[in-house]
């Protein structure tokens, strides 16, 4: 996403002095979706087939459960500015980049995260007891 105008300690700095320093355009290479909150085994195991696809992460923040589907957007440049600027989504237009990934890693914001299938099975293990031996026995 992109601003033509950000303010950082009270200071005003171009497009430029930001977004042209984040080389790979974060903000751009990947989608969320907002999910239901998962409780049952039965909500587990559906999350852990959505996972095992490529490019799919979970995550959970302050605002609730998360996909988190890493996939570039067609229309960044190759020198990383958007290619539809003038034309963008709302949602483009709405992103604010006063505090954005080029500041932290989202993932330091996040209350659970799994980059995996593996990371979410682990999960499913401490969280249910007898979680083997359910997936087992359906
Ligand atoms: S439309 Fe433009 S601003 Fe929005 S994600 Fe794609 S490249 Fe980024
Ligand atoms: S992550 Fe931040 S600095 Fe990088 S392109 Fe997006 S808004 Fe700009």
């Amino acid at each position: 996403m992109r601003q033509r105008i950000i303010a950082i300690k009270n200071e005003e700095i171009s497009l430029q002095d930001k977004c042209s320093l984040c080389t790979g355009s974060k903000c751009c290479t990947y989608i969320t979706q907002h999910i239901t909150t998962p409780r049952s085994k039965a909500d587990f195991d559906y999350l852990l087939w959505q996972i095992s696809h490529g490019n799919i992460k979970v995550y959970k923040d302050s605002d609730g459960w998360f996909l988190l589907i890493e996939s570039k957007c067609h229309h960044i440049l190759a020198d990383g500015q958007c290619g539809i600027y003038e034309t963008r989504p709302q949602i483009c237009r709405d992103y604010s980049n006063d505090f954005c990934e080029y500041d932290a890693p989202a993932e330091e914001s996040f209350e659970l995260y799994f980059n995996g299938y593996d990371a979410l099975m682990d999960y499913c293990r401490k969280r249910f007891k007898r979680w083997d031996r359910w997936l087992g026995e359906r």
